[in-house]
């Protein structure tokens, strides 16, 4: 479903990424854990192709785009990448002068060129998903942040991507706002939701993701079934950063 191989990237001469390969199979949900400032939020953009990399493949459905230093994909390729992808951020970043059923229709509307009635409705059913359906009409600042970031997931979730990429997701909430995120993200991981999410969030990576990859100063040390890897990982590293996690 996704695959990236020998991904690299670096930001003038720092090297952020250093030939990281992921794959994750069509429903699995795979969580990327490591320190600030491992690579994981370039490795997640690299995906939608926010960051273009340096050398590497990506594969996302039937598409397969290999990159090569200074090439730039093409507009049609980009496209086709983000018709796949919905992007969930750390702080929500919902557009602040549209109301929560504006922001999950914007997509809709502006991608896929639907028309207005239609997408308000596929919004409204989308808010329904994540339990706002009454508040349609609020706008983001008048949401808590479990709110704002649930109505960010429906807005992801709306051109019906094939895999949902989430950037600590959980990371700006209050332990009660974050369980209300993390209950919407284990339902659609049941509902079959291929899924890849950085975290510092031991519950959401646990729970949610059957899958965990572990990336140190931009290389993966470890891979594997989450469970394994939080109770018996097999470098010391891995350990030891898994302790630190809460
Ligand atoms: P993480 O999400 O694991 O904290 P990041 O992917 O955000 O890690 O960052 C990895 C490294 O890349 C950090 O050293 C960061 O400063 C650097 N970095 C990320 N984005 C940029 C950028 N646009 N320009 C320069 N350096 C960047
Ligand atoms: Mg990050």
């Amino acid at each position: 479903m996704i695959a990236l191989q020998g991904i690299r990237k670096s930001f003038g001469g720092h090297e952020v990424l250093r030939s990281v390969s992921v794959d994750i199979a069509a429903g699995q949900v795979t969580a990327l854990i490591g320190p600030s400032g491992s690579g994981k939020s370039t490795l997640l953009r690299c995906v939608n192709l926010l960051e273009v990399p340096d050398a590497g493949n990506l594969t996302l459905g039937a598409e397969t785009i290999r990159f090569s230093p200074g090439v730039r994909p093409g507009p049609d390729a980009v496209r086709r990448i983000r018709l796949q992808t919905g992007m969930v951020f750390q702080n929500f970043q919902l557009f602040a002068h549209q109301s929560a059923v504006q922001n999950v229709m914007e997509g809709l509307v502006t991608v896929k060129r639907w028309d207005k009635a239609r997408a308000r409705e596929r919004a409204l059913a989308l808010l329904d998903k994540v339990g706002l359906r009454d508040k349609a009409d609020a706008w983001p600042a008048s949401l808590s942040g479990g709110q704002q970031q649930r109505v960010a997931i429906a807005r992801a979730l709306a051109i019906e991507p094939a895999v949902l990429l989430c950037d600590e997701p959980t990371s700006a909430l209050d332990p009660g706002l974050a369980a209300e995120v993390v209950a919407v993200l284990s339902e659609l991981a049941r509902e079959g939701m291929t899924m890849l999410m950085a975290t510092h969030d031991l519950r959401l990576a646990a729970q949610v993701a059957g899958h965990t990859v572990f990336l140190l100063d931009g290389a993966v040390v470890e891979a594997g079934p989450s469970r394994a890897l939080f109770e018996s990982a097999q470098d010391p590293r891995t350990r030891e950063f898994v302790a630190t996690l809460a």
